[in-house]
């Protein structure tokens, strides 16, 4: 903190109550640079129960009364954790002082102070905000400071929007510009950890006091009663954990990033996070306990779910023929966006043990297969060799091509529209001929169709299709918090770059199949629309 005669972190603890005590730092020497090393631009990616909020809150502090006409702005994503950090944080921090310094100096009537906008005497100013969706609840307001909470259930596409509130920051209040964001990590995909790989990666390095290996404290560390090391498996005493050091893993790059995990803070013990080892989910114990990142769980088709569904003699076929010249048959398309995406199709026939069987896989890449002409011509002929019962394709890049085959197949073809919104179920509309599903629902019941061997790849063939195992990797899951934060949103996504058309043509299929097979046994008729048997 450049200009500041006192040490930042002094001066919080001469300052600030937390509880109605001196607020301290023992033992918390993993915070010095995040307090004092006058940092512009730092994330802290930390587990839970670190004390996140309080340091958050103490540094906004710092910098609205130690420099003058400092414009902050702390963000979160939700409306209830804005409210909470304003009341129970920050708000308490300005209302009890040691010695009432902060009500004496920079507080009175004639200085607004709101859970969402506080001002004070030096000119400084608060903003607080939340910022579900993409930060339009943050525009037009113009900080020097940002902190920006719980990063990880903010949109990635939102913090170029808040960055906007500092684009005149060198001009403006105070004429200097930080940014801190926080948060939790959790799958490799998700915003923080986005930010994080273009971080220092400052890790807490612990060095034994028997052999002298500096390590990570990490899961080779840990037993039921006590911190060992991982070499020579001596106890890691809490002298040892306090006096570590930050070291760069990433030194080159710009922004300077702190990993805390629970293992650094003096106050949690080896027993409690033995306990939490033991009971916690493994995605839960990395992101909550150790501060990291966590994909398999998330991941919701591995190679041993697609290996296992390939464990078979099963063969790709040209057209209907052997058991499936009469059984039916039902086709799914995602037409490519262009962007490394292709036009996938795929056809599944019920085969004899009532599983849903990969018979063709078709990515149409290379040359004239690459014109949606040519693709709608060779759709048409594959309903006929295939004796297509229904097809579904997507609509998204697909409109005029849908036209076509629905004027040719009629009812046997049908387009279908992704809906976010988790109000909505499948159901038909009329008007425009389409499927609206909700997107997270068709795509978790095929994942657990996977999953459950009810479809099955053609495991003689997989050579012929490898791409169509690269296009379900790809794909993560991961749950963020809904706009009323009561419950949390699973969401599919897939990394930029990396297609997933042949999963999608593949939910297209087995949802087909359903409706088909739910027609058939309710012999009701789809609001609107009769798949011919
Ligand atoms: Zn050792």
């Amino acid at each position: 903190m450049s200009g500041m005669k006192l040490i930042p972190s002094v001066y919080a603890e001469s300052v600030y109550l937390l509880n109605g005590k001196p607020f301290r730092l023992t033992n918390r020497r993993y915070l010095d640079p995040i307090y004092n090393a006058d940092i512009k631009d730092g994330i802290i990616m930390s587990g839970r129960q670190v004390e996140k909020s309080t340091t958050a809150s103490t540094m906004i502090a710092n910098y609205t009364t130690l420099i003058s006409n400092f414009n902050a702005l702390y963000f979160a994503p939700l409306t209830d954790q804005v409210d909470e950090f304003s009341n129970n944080r920050l708000g308490k921090l300005y209302k009890y002082s040691q010695n009432d310094y902060i009500k004496s100096n920079f507080l009175g009537r004639a200085y607004k102070d709101n859970v969402h906008y506080k001002e004070f005497a030096n000119g400084s100013v608060n903003y607080l905000r939340h910022c579900f969706e993409y930060g339009d609840n943050i525009r037009g307001i113009s900080v020097n400071g940002i902190w920006g909470d719980e990063i990880q259930d903010i949109h990635i596409d939102a913090l170029p929007v808040i960055k906007e509130t500092q684009s005149h920051a060198l001009e403006s209040g105070c004429g200097m510009k930080i940014t801190w964001y926080t948060g939790t990590p959790k799958t490799f995909s998700n915003t923080i950890q986005q930010y994080w790989d273009k971080s220092t990666q400052n890790e807490w390095v612990v060095k034994c006091p028997h052999c002298n290996y500096p390590q990570i404290l990490g899961l080779k560390n840990l037993t039921p009663t006590k911190f060992i090391c991982a070499k020579c498996g001596e106890e890691i005493p809490n002298e040892a954990r306090i006096n570590g050091i930050w070291v760069k893993l990433q030194p080159g790059n710009k922004i300077e990033g702190f990993r805390i995990s629970q293992t650094m803070v003096p106050w949690i013990t080896a027993e409690d996070i033995w306990d939490k080892y033991t009971t916690y989910s493994t995605a839960k114990f990395y992101n909550e306990v150790l501060g990291r990142s966590y994909d398999n769980a998330d991941k919701p088709f591995t190679m041993t779910m697609l290996n296992r569904i390939c464990e078979n003699e099963y063969r790709l076929y040209d057209r209907a023929k052997d058991v499936f010249a009469n059984r039916p048959t039902f086709m799914g398309v995602d037409w490519g966006s262009g962007d490394n995406a292709y036009t996938v199709i795929l056809i599944f026939g019920l085969n004899p043990d009532g599983k849903l069987q990969l018979i063709f896989a078709k990515r149409c890449d290379t040359g004239k297969e690459t014109d949606v002409t040519w693709q709608t011509e060779y759709i048409s002929q594959l309903m006929g060799i295939f004796r297509v019962k229904y097809c579904i394709v997507d609509i998204g890049y697909g409109q005029a091509q849908y036209e076509i085959l629905r004027n040719r197949f009629g009812k046997r073809v049908a387009s279908c529209y992704y809906s976010f919104n988790l109000g909505v179920d499948t159901k038909w509309n009329e008007k425009k001929q389409q499927w609206v599903v909700n997107r997270t629902r068709v795509i978790f019941d095929y994942a657990e169709a996977i999953g459950n061997c009810e479809i099955v790849w053609a495991g003689r063939d997989r050579n012929q299709y490898e791409w169509l195992f690269d296009n379900h990797l790809v794909e993560n899951a991961e749950y963020r918090k809904n706009k009323n934060g009561k419950s949390e949103d699973l969401m599919y996504n897939h990394p930029e770059g990396q297609p997933d058309d042949g999963l999608h043509a593949g939910v297209y299929a087995h949802l087909a199949y359903k409706l088909s097979q739910n027609n058939l046994a309710s012999n009701i008729k789809f609001s609107g629309v009769h798949i011919p048997s």
